[in-house]
């Protein structure tokens, strides 16, 4: 589905232009204060979005930390270590931690004290649910659908604002046969399309790879592209030739129902697919399109997000 841009991109405006009114940098590159007129787009997108939740679907809303056993066994860890934020607290008695905070007081380091715990920062919305449902038992004959969402961290810092190091996730998910998780997929590649054109903003669908880490990198991106796991929706935010990808759209086939032992009822290992909504990237993509006057925004678009 490598197709041209629907609709050409010549309204993008310049992000730098219309940053101090989104986001407000916080001294750390990729981490925001987000402004009211941008919190007010979020919501109205996320509204949007529970409107296309198809009726079966499961609700539910996961912290912003979860399990580091769950995400270790996952695979992540493995997969993309250089991404992942662990959350570590100062470690030992009264004593050993007041002497960690003196040494900062007199300006030097506290933070040898620390000592990672059994939480990590959720790099995507979808792990928890693997786990989660596979502890329920049998997936039934129809399957199970989810509407999940976390605020997940990725350690990429950048100037560029499309690239957060904390940044909003929500996902569709669905867990069941191979015929049933791939039907999904396909059939919200057609929904994403219906709502980018909803929202005006011009895009494509296109192939893509996970940046993995490591020796095998490039051994694991053919075979992601080959067996065409990944698809995402791109929209042209700062350029045509370097598009944003604003949702993402993925075949997991047997990786997680291997690992949480998931299993239909028909015996065989479950497989799972996940559709992403890059939530930050979404609104940026709409402020980059239409401007900073929401209401001077196309009247469809103001319709469609009820702004
Ligand atoms: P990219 O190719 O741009 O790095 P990705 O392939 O890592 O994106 P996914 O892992 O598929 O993205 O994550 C799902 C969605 O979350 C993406 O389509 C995007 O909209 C959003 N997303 C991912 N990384 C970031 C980030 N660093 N900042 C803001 N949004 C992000
Ligand atoms: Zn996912
Ligand atoms: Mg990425």
């Amino acid at each position: 589905m490598n197709v041209a841009f629907k609709k050409p991109a010549s309204s993008a405006r310049s992000l730098d232009s219309i940053a101090e009114a989104l986001l407000l940098p916080t001294g750390i590159d990729g981490v925001y204060a987000r402004t009211a007129a941008f919190e007010q787009v979020v919501n109205c997108l996320s509204n949007l979005i529970s409107r296309y939740r198809e009726p079966e679907m499961e609700v539910l809303r996961f912290p912003p930390v979860m399990s580091r056993r769950q995400l270790e066994k996952s695979g992540y860890l493995k997969n993309f270590p250089h991404f992942l934020g662990c959350v570590s607290c100062l470690a030992g008695n009264e004593a050993e931690i007041g002497a960690a905070v003196e040494r900062h007081e007199a300006g030097g380091d506290w933070a040898s004290q620390l000592s990672a715990v059994d939480l990590v920062l959720s790099p995507a919305a979808c792990y928890p649910i693997y786990p989660l449902v596979a502890s329920r038992g049998q997936v039934p004959a129809a399957g199970l659908v989810f509407d999940v969402a976390c605020d997940c961290f990725r350690r990429e810092p950048s100037k560029l604002l499309d690239r957060l190091q904390s940044f909003r996730m929500r996902e569709y998910v669905s867990i069941g046969t191979p015929k049933q998780v791939e039907e999904f997929r396909r059939r919200w590649m057609t929904r994403a399309q219906g709502f980018a054109e909803q929202l005006g903003l011009t895009y494509r669908i296109d192939q893509a790879s996970d940046p993995f880490f490591g020796r095998g990198r490039k051994l694991m991106a053919t075979s992601q592209l080959e067996q065409a796991l990944k698809f995402e929706l791109l929209v042209p935010v700062h350029s045509a030739e370097q598009p944003t990808a604003c949702m993402s759209f993925n075949n997991h086939r047997d990786h997680f129902g291997a690992t949480w032992s998931l299993c239909t009822e028909a015996g065989e290992v479950a497989h799972t697919a996940c559709v992403a909504f890059g939530i930050d990237r979404l609104a940026l993509a709409l402020f980059a399109t239409h401007g900073l006057d929401l209401p001077h925004w196309p009247v469809a678009v103001r319709k469609a997000l009820t702004v």
